[in-house]
């Protein structure tokens, strides 16, 4: 049906093009795709500097004519941190994107930081801190990306949890309610989206970024924007997992999800 969250060949780590998607997609009977490409603004990460906006834009324009019965929203996925606001926020002055997903990738902390996304930079991290110690900074800074107003929707709200298990053992969103639904409610007075982010059915967590608990939340606050996205990387994990996360969706009481066309979000009733 859609995927929202999909990174091409013009991320730094991704590893399919652009048509090839669209094909895909074509051919599995998805009708929306939402390519989130990354950008990140500290020299640090490795997508620093990489996204080639003329590039980009030639890509999709050139499947948006080769294969003109899938809708491609043209997005990025800015990795937030409360100390590059306002570069982030120069940078995305410049043009008006499909739709900004705004994620925590990376939290400082008093000795260093941590690539929370990558397994070795985490592991450090995790060693020194205790569950509490390591998590509620990430849900600090998620906090600060919510209020910054930099993004239409939220990335992969606990991402945290992703090696984290590992170490700590299952999440239990319960024991960080309070900062969650801190979280929450700061999205729902700002209109950003949720989005269900599938990768975390084929990590470690076994559910996805974040679980219908926390989607459940985010409704009962007066949330009303959700998307659904497979966070691919490569053509063979476009879509995966999403009709689940549609069930996931009318489960937590939602009747559509949104996808976005130069800011603004267009709905997909979920029947
Ligand atoms: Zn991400
Ligand atoms: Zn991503």
């Amino acid at each position: 049906m859609l995927d929202l969250h999909v990174h091409s060949t013009c991320s730094a780590d991704g590893g399919s093009a652009i048509l090839d998607y669209a094909r895909r997609a074509a051919a599995t009977g998805l009708r929306v795709i939402g390519f989130c490409e990354h950008v990140d603004f500290d020299p640090r990460d490795r997508a620093y500097e990489y996204l080639d906006a003329g590039r980009y834009d030639l890509e999709i324009a050139a499947t948006r004519e080769e294969v003109p019965g899938v809708r491609l929203c043209q997005g990025v996925e800015i990795t937030y941190q409360a100390g590059l606001e306002a570069r982030i926020r120069g940078w995305l002055a410049a043009r008006r994107w499909d739709y900004v997903v705004a994620s925590v990738h990376l939290v400082d902390y008093a000795d260093g930081w941590a690539m929370i996304s990558e397994p070795r930079a985490v592991e450090d991290y995790y060693a020194g801190h205790t569950r509490r110690q390591a998590y509620v900074p990430y849900f600090e800074e998620l906090l600060r990306a919510v209020r910054s107003g930099l993004g239409d929707v939220l990335g992969h709200l606990d991402l945290i949890k992703r090696y984290g298990v590992t170490h700590y053992g299952a999440f239990r969103p319960a024991e960080f309610e309070a900062e969650i639904r801190a979280v929450l409610r700061a999205m729902v007075e700002a209109g950003m989206g949720l989005e269900i982010n599938t990768s975390g059915w084929r990590q470690a967590p076994g559910e996805p970024y974040p679980g219908l608990e926390v989607v459940r939340w985010y409704r009962e606050l007066g949330g009303e924007v959700l998307t659904v996205g497979s966070d691919a990387h490569r053509v063979e994990d476009l879509g995966a997992g999403v009709p689940r996360a549609l069930d996931l969706a009318r489960a937590a009481g939602f009747r559509a999800v949104a996808a976005f066309e130069a800011g603004r979000p267009f709905w997909i009733d979920l029947e």
